[in-house]
C-alpha cells in the first residue's frame, strides 16, 4: 500500500482524451502499481505451459518465440472456429458505446482503454485486418490494423486490467460479453507464455497439491484443527468434522481462501458450526483434503486449464462415493461450477440429484451439476424453521451486502444471502440500487488481480464500490461489509482499509456461526473472531439459563 497515491490523490483523475491522437496512435506504458509481475519458469513448466523463460513486462525484450505471430493467429483463427460467440462479439458492436462507462476500472481510473468496448476493440482491431474484407482493404478507416509487437504488450496489459466481472455486458443492447473476450485474450496470451505470476503460481500449485495455495493434506486438516480449538473456546462445544470420508452422504468443497486466510477463516468457523449443529438432524457431510479448492485460477488462464483444475471435485466425489456435492461461499467457483463444470468433466451420472437431508428440498438448479451453493442450503434450512438462532449476537454489526460478481450475475444468487443475512443479524442496509444485484460493482481484484504489485490499480477499480459503502456507512453507520466469495473476503480488507478504514469485511456464514445456538454450549461472549460481544457480558444469570437450550427445531 506504501507505494500507491494517497486517497485525495487518486481521485483527482484527469478525464481529457489525448488531443488529435486516436488510441491506436497512442502507444502504452507499461506502469508499475497497474500492471502484475510475470509468471516464473517454474511455474509454466509445471504445468507444460508454452515458453517458460524469466521475463518481466517491464522489459523491451519479451523473449518471445520467432513465430510468435502465427501462433497468435492461428490460435485466433482456432477459437473463432470454436467459440461462435467470439465470431459474433467480434462482427456485432456498433460502438454504441452504452457500456463505455460501466466499468469500474474506467469509473476509477479514467483510462480509455479501459472503456469495455476499446478493451474489445484491442482483439478486434487484428480480427478486422486478418479476417474480413474491409479490414483488409480499408486498414484504419475500418478500425482493423496490424499485429505487432506493440499491439501485444498492449493486450498483456489491458485484459490483466478486467476482471471478468460483466457488468458492461448488462448494458450492451446486443449481449456482448467483453468478459469473454477477455478471456480468448488471454488464452492467446498464454500460447506465448505470456501470464502473470499472480495467477500461474496459483494454478501450479492447484494442480501439485489441489488448493491455490499449495498446502499439503496435512497441513489442511491441522488449520482445520485450529478453529476446532477456537470454536470450543468460545463455545464450549467441541467440533468432529471428518476428512476423506467414504460412503458419507455429502461432500463439501471450499476456497481455501476459507481455511488459509482472514477474514475468510472465520466464514470457515460458521461452516463447521453449522454442520456440527445439523449432525443430529441428519447431515452425513465429509470434508477433503485432496479437492482441497473450490475456486479455479485456470479459468483465468485458458478454458482447458479450467477444465483440469475443476476435474478433481467430480473425481473426488466419485471416490469418496457422495451423492452430492455442496460449495462454500466462492465468486468464480460458482461460475466454472454453473456455466462450466457440466460440459467440462460431466455428466456425473454417479451423482445422485441433490436433496437436503433435513428438510427434503430437492435443489432442481442443481439438477445437473449435483453441487449446491452453501447460501441456498441455509436459507433453505432457515425458510424451514430448522436453525435456532440469535440474531442480537450480531448486534455489533450494522451490515450491507456486496453481491459478488459471479453468483450474483452469473447465477442469479440474490435473494438467499439477504434472506440469510436478515435472520442472522439485525442491522441490515442496502447499498444504492445501481451498485447492488445485476448492477453489483466488482471488488476490483477478481479474476486474478488480487496481487501486490497492482495495488494501485485494484484502489482504483474498487473505488465504484467503495463509494456505495461510504454511502451507507455515513447514512446508517454501516461497519460490516458482507459477501459470499473468498476472494471478496481477500481483495476488501485492502479497499475498505484504503477508502473507509471504519467498515470491516465479514463472509455470510460467520454470521450464521455467531448466531446459531448450540446444544449445551455455554453463555457466549466472544464472536468467532475472539472479540467481546457487546451486552452479553452483562447478560444475568437469568439471561444465561435461557441460553444455552437451543432446540432444533
Ligand atoms: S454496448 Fe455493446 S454494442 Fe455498444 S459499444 Fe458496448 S459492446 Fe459495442
Ligand atoms: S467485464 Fe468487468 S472489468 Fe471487464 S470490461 Fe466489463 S466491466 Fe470492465
Amino acid at each position: 500500500m506504501s507505494d500507491v497515491p494517497e486517497a485525495e490523490e487518486l481521485v483527482k483523475i484527469d478525464h481529457r482524451p489525448p488531443v488529435f491522437k486516436g488510441w491506436m496512435d497512442t502507444p502504452i506504458e507499461i506502469r508499475q502499481g497497474i500492471a502484475c509481475y510475470a509468471g516464473k519458469p517454474k511455474n509454466l513448466e509445471y504445468l507444460g505451459l508454452p515458453n517458460p523463460r524469466e521475463w518481466s513486462p517491464m522489459d523491451e525484450d519479451w523473449k518471445l518465440p520467432e513465430n510468435w505471430k502465427e501462433i497468435i493467429l492461428d490460435g485466433l483463427r482456432d477459437r473463432l472456429e470454436r467459440f461462435r460467440s467470439l465470431k459474433i462479439f467480434m462482427d456485432v458492436c456498433v460502438r454504441c458505446g452504452a457500456c463505455a462507462d460501466k466499468c469500474h476500472f474506467f469509473i476509477g481510473g479514467a483510462d480509455p482503454r479501459n472503456m469495455p468496448v476499446l478493451r474489445a476493440e484491442l482483439l478486434r482491431s487484428i480480427y478486422r485486418k486478418e479476417y474480413t474484407m474491409v479490414g483488409k482493404i480499408m486498414g484504419k478507416f475500418a478500425g482493423a490494423r496490424d499485429l505487432t509487437i506493440d499491439v501485444l504488450k498492449e493486450w498483456w496489459y489491458y485484459f490483466f486490467q478486467c476482471t471478468e466481472c460483466r457488468r458492461c455486458s448488462l448494458f450492451c443492447p446486443y449481449g456482448i460479453d467483453t468478459a469473454e473476450i477477455t478471456i480468448i485474450g488471454r488464452e492467446l496470451l498464454n500460447l506465448l507464455g505470456l501470464n502473470t505470476d499472480w495467477i500461474s503460481a496459483p494454478v501450479a500449485n492447484c494442480y501439485r497439491t489441489g488448493n491455490h495455495l499449495g498446502i499439503q493434506p496435512h497441513a489442511y486438516k491441522d488449520m482445520i484443527d485450529f478453529f476446532v480449538d477456537d470454536i470450543e473456546d468460545i463455545t464450549g462445544v467441541r467440533m468432529e468434522p471428518s476428512f476423506n470420508r467414504k460412503g458419507a452422504e455429502i461432500l463439501f468443497i471450499t476456497p481455501s481462501g476459507d481455511v488459509f486466510a482472514d477474514p475468510g477463516t472465520y466464514t470457515c468457523m460458521g461452516y463447521l458450526i453449522l454442520f456440527h449443529y445439523l449432525q443430529s438432524l441428519g447431515l452425513d457431510i465429509t470434508w477433503s483434503t485432496y479437492a482441497s479448492e473450490g475456486g479455479n485460477f485456470g479459468y483465468f488462464t485458458s478454458h482447458e486449464m479450467a477444465k483440469r483444475l475443476n476435474a478433481k471435485m467430480y473425481a473426488e466425489a466419485k471416490r469418496l462415493g457422495a451423492k452430492w456435492i455442496l460449495g462454500g461461499e466462492c465468486g468464480h467457483m460458482w461460475r466454472v461450477i454453473n456455466q462450466y463444470m457440466d460440459t467440462f468433466n460431466g455428466p456425473a451420472d454417479f451423482l445422485e440429484e441433490p436433496v437436503s437431508p433435513i428438510t427434503g428440498t430437492k435443489f432442481e438448479n442443481a439438477k445437473s451439476t449435483k453441487m449446491v451453493h452453501i447460501v441456498e442450503f441455509t436459507a433453505d434450512l432457515i425458510r424451514n424453521n430448522k436453525l435456532n438462532l440469535d440474531p442480537s449476537r450480531n448486534d455489533n454489526l450494522i451490515v450491507t451486502y456486496h453481491d459478488s460478481c459471479n453468483p450474483a450475475r452469473g447465477m442469479g444468487i440474490l435473494e438467499e444471502p439477504r434472506y440469510v443475512i436478515k435472520n442472522v443479524c439485525n442491522n441490515f442496509f442496502e447499498m444504492p440500487e445501481n451498485t447492488i444485484r445485476e448492477q453489483t460493482f466488482c471488488c476490483g481484484g477478481g479474476a486474478g488481480l488480487n496481487a501486490g504489485e497492482d495495488m494501485e490499480l485494484r484502489m482504483r477499480g474498487g473505488l465504484p464500490r467503495a463509494n456505495a459503502v461510504r454511502y451507507v456507512h455515513e447514512k446508517y453507520g454501516v461497519n460490516m461489509l458482507s459477501c459470499i466469495c473468498a476472494i471478496d473476503r481477500a481483495v476488501f480488507p485492502d479497499l475498505m482499509e484504503y477508502w473507509i478504514p471504519e467498515v470491516d469485511v465479514t463472509g455470510v456464514h460467520e454470521m450464521v456461526g455467531n448466531a446459531l445456538i448450540l446444544e449445551g454450549e455455554k453463555k457466549r461472549t466472544m464472536d468467532l473472531r475472539s472479540q467481546p460481544l457487546p451486552g452479553m457480558e452483562v447478560m444475568d444469570e437469568d439471561d444465561e439459563a435461557g441460553e444455552g437450550n437451543g432446540d432444533a427445531e
